[in-house]
């Protein structure tokens, strides 16, 4: 029986007034049987009237002194480091994480929010020349309506690193959330949006058809997406007929290279947080591990013996070491992938306890899994699994492994893990990555200092510093001849 206590109405924001026609229900990927929002499914005319919207508070924005900017979205950021206690809790129940889980997604978001916005000021002063044949000015000014588009698994934060540096440098917004995780999001953004003139922030739910046609807008001048791979692909064919500038933050599939010289019990404390937080399921988690043949047993008995001890239930067990899958989907292609495993000459080995096993088939719930013996070429090692499932790779030298560590489409980020700085180092600079952690891998991992994103098919561009704010400005050049 479907249970569908008080739940919120989450609407669409457009150009300051909240509409919420054509709500349906979003589900508890714990409890499959409970109803967690009503939210609203757009269409491209909620598109069209939101990037309406923007278009017309854009000048008004653009021209707001940038001191001003700043101060309203710090006030924001510290709206959004309030509001965790309220919403995090709601964001448990519609995206399957753990609370701490969807409290660091508001800390980090906050976080990201401020430590962007900080960096404006100095990044728009206007770069100028003056000599005796003329006066040159470089002016940084935004681009006009942005788009951002971002998925369910770390919706806070992953939302704020677009926002932060699309509204600090003039450009309004129209953001869509991932139906998958739309409700907790969007009641904080109602509450910023609140503190800014109508039409500077605007959310319309829905699909993927909401997507394409807010990439393929004619007024949208900027698209920032986080998603998969083939999601990114098709974002960048709706934005060809009117060429737009496009981020992309697309999937990964990390690996993290052991070298012969680590400490193992130092490295798994740390690397398993990189492997089962969110349920193996953040875009640059460890999916694929890389040991010494010569201590490859020793390594696997070790990190089984770890997992061991997990226990899997719903978010709002303070037990859960994590919670369940967050959507069919991608919980019957993790399946599928552990099905094809099963039939090689890998041994799958399934650890942990389920904290309620009457609940299990309630929602999409899986044990923690580490995969022994396996190849290098298997389906697991090669694709991006998204789940509480790692591959443990044996290898037999340095070559064969940095080799095996760039032999993929993606290249998010990576890890090596050493007692030797030097070689840590050395190691590192081989890898095809936009990140390489050293003794680290998770979201622990973080510097707001380094600029984030992928190669290869990992994406485009760069989020963070003044790197992730050029994205959002063009370079106008002004030049007077004397
Ligand atoms: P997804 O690609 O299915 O969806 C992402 C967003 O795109 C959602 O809001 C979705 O509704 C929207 N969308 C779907 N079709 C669209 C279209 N044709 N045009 C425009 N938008 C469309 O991804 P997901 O399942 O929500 O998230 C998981 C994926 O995201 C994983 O591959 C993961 O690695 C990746 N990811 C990457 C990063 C990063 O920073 N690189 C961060 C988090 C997640």
């Amino acid at each position: 029986m479907t249970t569908h206590t008080s739940v919120p109405q989450i609407g669409h924001l457009i150009g300051g007034q909240l509409s919420v026609a054509d709500l349906r229900d979003a589900y508890d990927p714990g409890r499959l049987n409970e109803v967690v929002a009503r939210v609203a499914v757009g269409t491209a005319e909620d598109v069209d009237r939101a990037v309406h919207a923007a278009h017309r508070a854009f000048p008004g924005w653009r021209d707001t002194p940038v001191a001003e900017r700043v101060q309203k979205l710090l006030a924001a950021a510290e709206l959004l480091a309030g509001s965790s206690e309220e919403l995090a809790p709601l964001l448990v129940r519609e995206h399957g994480g753990v609370l701490w889980e969807a409290q660091t997604d508001f800390a980090l978001g906050a976080g990201a929010l401020q430590h962007m916005v900080s960096l404006a000021e100095e990044f728009l002063r206007p770069v100028q020349f003056d000599d005796e044949q003329s006066f040159v000015s470089v002016e940084k000014v935004p681009r006009g309506v942005a788009a951002a588009i971002v998925p369910w698994n770390m919706p806070v934060v992953l939302t704020m690193m677009k926002l932060a540096p699309a509204l600090v440098t003039g450009n309004t917004l129209v953001l869509k959330p991932s139906p998958f995780a739309p409700a907790a999001l969007t009641l904080v953004l109602h509450k910023i949006a609140a503190t800014l003139p109508p039409g500077v922030l605007n959310v319309v739910h829905g699909e993927g058809d909401v997507g394409a046609a807010l990439c393929g807008h004619p007024l949208v001048r900027k698209v920032a997406f986080t998603g998969g791979t083939a999601t990114g692909q098709k974002v960048v064919e709706a934005t060809v007929p009117t060429l737009k500038n496009v981020t992309l933050e697309l999937g990964g599939n990390d690996p993290a290279i052991v070298l012969d010289d680590a400490d193992f019990d130092a490295a798994l404390d740390r690397m398993l947080k990189g492997v089962y937080t969110r349920t193996g399921q953040i875009c640059f988690a460890v999916k694929r591990v890389y040991v010494p043949r010569g201590r490859y047993q020793q390594f696997a008995d070790a990190m089984c013996d770890r997992v061991n001890s997990y226990a899997v239930g719903h978010g709002l067990d303070p037990e859960a070491s994590f919670g369940p899958l967050n959507n069919e989907a991608q919980f019957k292609k993790v399946l599928n992938l552990l099905d094809r495993t099963r039939n090689s000459s890998a041994t799958l080995v399934e650890l942990g306890r389920k904290l309620d096993p009457s609940s299990w088939d309630n929602g999409y719930y899986m044990l923690p899994h580490v995969v022994r013996d396996i190849e290098h070429t298997a389906p697991l090692s090669c694709e991006e699994q998204f789940g509480p499932v790692v591959p443990l790779i044996a290898y037999d030298n340095e070559e064969q492994v940095i080799a095996w560590a760039n032999d993929s489409d993606y290249g998010l980020g990576s890890s090596v893990w050493t007692t030797d700085p030097d070689r840590g180092l050395a190691m590192a600079r081989r890898i095809e990555a936009g990140s390489t952690f050293i003794n680290t891998h998770s979201f622990e991992s973080l510097d707001l200092r380094m600029p984030f994103g992928g190669v290869k098919q990992s994406g485009i561009g760069r989020e963070f510093g003044a790197i992730g704010l050029s994205a959002y400005v063009e370079e106008h050049a002004i030049r007077r001849l004397k």
